[in-house]
C-alpha cells in the first residue's frame, strides 16, 4: 500500500535549468525568438504543442551531441537525490510527468543520480524520432494541444494506486511552469518553484500552492504532512 505519491515535472523542477530551453537558446533559434513564440501560447494564438515543436525544429545538432552538451550544462536540484533516496526507503513513488523527451530525461537522470535509481522512477513523457540523416523530432505522447496532457497521466496513476489500496494516498505535485497548473489541480499539495511562472499563474488563478527553493524544502514539507505535524492546508498558506 502506498501512502503518498510524488508527481513531478522534470525540466526546471528536478533540474535547475530547462534542458529544452538550453538547447534552443544555445543551438537553435535563440532565447529572444523562443520567448516571442511562447507569447503566442500565452495569448492563445498558438498551442504549446506547436510552439514547442517550432523551437525544437530550430535545433539541427545531432541528438547524441545534444545529450553530451546537456550532461555538461544541466545540474540537478540539490535536494533531489536525498528526496529520491527517502522515497525509495519509504515506499513513496516518484513519477516524473514531463512535456520534454524521455531519452533526455533518462540520460540526465542516469548521469546525475545513477542507473540503479532511475529504474525505480516512472517517467511519462514524449519520445524522439531520430532520422537517418541525423535530424530528429519530438514524438508527442498524445494528440492534444499540450502534446502531453499531464492531468490525464496523473488520473491514470491515481486510479491505479486507489485500486490497490483501501485508503486514498496523498498526492504531491512539484513544478515550475504553466504546463504544471492543470496537472496540479488534481493533487493535494502543489509545490511551485519560487520566482517561476507557475507561482505567477497560481496567484492569478487563485490556486493554492507552497513555494519551494529546492527539493530539500519539498522533502521537509512532505515529512511534516506524513507525520501529521502539519496539514496540507497549513502548508499551502506558505
Ligand atoms: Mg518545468
Amino acid at each position: 500500500m502506498v501512502k503518498a505519491v510524488i508527481f513531478t515535472d522534470f525540466d526546471g523542477t528536478v533540474t535547475q535549468e530547462d534542458s529544452n530551453d538550453y538547447l534552443t537558446d544555445n543551438l537553435g533559434f535563440g532565447k529572444e525568438k523562443r520567448l516571442k513564440v511562447f507569447d503566442g501560447v500565452i495569448d492563445g494564438t498558438t498551442t504549446f504543442r506547436d510552439a514547442f515543436s517550432q523551437m525544437l525544429d530550430s535545433i539541427h545538432t545531432p541528438f547524441p551531441e545534444c545529450l553530451d552538451i546537456l550532461t555538461k550544462h544541466i545540474d540537478l536540484d540539490p535536494g533531489f537525490k536525498d528526496t529520491l533516496k527517502w522515497s525509495l526507503e519509504n515506499n513513496v513513488p516518484i513519477v516524473v510527468v514531463s512535456s520534454g523527451m524521455r531519452p533526455i530525461i533518462k540520460h540526465l537522470l542516469t548521469s546525475l543520480v545513477g542507473e540503479d535509481s532511475i529504474n525505480k522512477i516512472d517517467i511519462v513523457s514524449n519520445e524522439v524520432d531520430i532520422h537517418k540523416d541525423g535530424e530528429w523530432n519530438i514524438v508527442y505522447i498524445d494528440d492534444g494541444p499540450f502534446g502531453h496532457d499531464k492531468s490525464k497521466t496523473i488520473d491514470r496513476y491515481k486510479r491505479k494506486y486507489e485500486a490497490e489500496s483501501s485508503e486514498k494516498p496523498i498526492y504531491f505535485y512539484c513544478g515550475d511552469g504553466v504546463s504544471d497548473l492543470s496537472a496540479a489541480k488534481d493533487c493535494d499539495l502543489l509545490f511551485a518553484r519560487r520566482g517561476k511562472d507557475l507561482v505567477r499563474y497560481c496567484k492569478k488563478q487563485d490556486v493554492p500552492f507552497r513555494e519551494f527553493d529546492s527539493f530539500e524544502d519539498i522533502l521537509a514539507s512532505i515529512k511534516q504532512v506524513l507525520s501529521g505535524k502539519k496539514t496540507v492546508k497549513e502548508l499551502m498558506e506558505n
